[in-house]
């Protein structure tokens, strides 16, 4: 069953997120404080999301999302944001967030945004099996893993999703609003900004030296390109 982890210390507003994703078929666990959610997880490795509110007693919600990436890559997180801050959204992303809802959001927002997700995560590649190979990368589509002169590169799904639009598209400049319909889905209600976000991040990753990318390419007032 797909299990989501709801980490928000206002007991109404867990509520009404717990009672919604349970309708859509969610298998949820409740958490309170960061440290609680911290166990949860421990306990429930096979969550797939984990949703967690930003300001909190304890610890707060950047630093959970700090902690979990540290060890995991491969659950997705949604941070939840009390204002449309976009400092928040930008710092709570770069922390390796996949996505940010803005309070308050509906039931429907809500769960097609962990919907989108656990699509995005679920290892639903098509059969078709094997590796991508362009020096010094390699992908490998039926594992999810990247590695840049045979060095793993640890990536969220997000960003794998997006290095493999990439790659099976070498040379070729891709719009913002072609990743972000390939990668998060043609029901994404987010800003295109979310792509820059990621690319930034993924560059990070993946660039000899970000002031200089040479892999990723900006495309200026378009998107970006792969190629070198
Ligand atoms: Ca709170």
């Amino acid at each position: 069953m797909r299990k989501v982890l709801v980490l928000e210390d206002e007991a109404s507003i867990r509520g009404f997120i717990v009672i919604n994703l349970r309708r859509a078929g969610y298998d949820v666990i409740e958490a309170e404080t960061g440290e609680q959610a911290m166990e949860s997880l421990k306990e429930h490795p096979d969550t797939r999301v984990a949703l967690l509110d930003i300001m909190l007693p304890g610890i707060d919600g950047f630093e959970v999302c700090r902690r979990i990436r540290a060890t995991n890559s491969r659950i997705g997180i949604i941070m939840l944001t009390a204002r449309s801050q976009e400092m928040d959204k930008v710092t709570g992303l770069m922390t390796g967030a996949d996505d940010y809802v803005t309070k308050p959001f509906s039931p429907a927002e809500l769960t097609a945004r962990v919907d989108a997700l656990i699509r995005r995560s679920g290892g639903e590649d098509p059969a078709q099996s094997g590796e991508i190979r362009q020096p010094p990368f390699l992908m490998n589509t039926r594992n999810r893993t990247l590695e840049k002169n045979g060095q793993r590169v640890k990536l969220t799904q997000v960003e794998y999703s997006i290095m493999r639009f990439f790659m099976e598209n070498p040379g070729k400049a891709l719009s913002r609003e072609e990743i972000l319909d390939r990668v998060w889905g043609r029901d994404y209600f987010g800003d295109v900004k979310i792509v820059d976000v990621n690319i930034r991040r993924l560059r990070l990753k993946i660039e000899d030296n970000v002031q200089n990318p040479i892999y990723i390419t900006t495309v200026w007032g378009y998107g970006y390109k792969w190629g070198f």
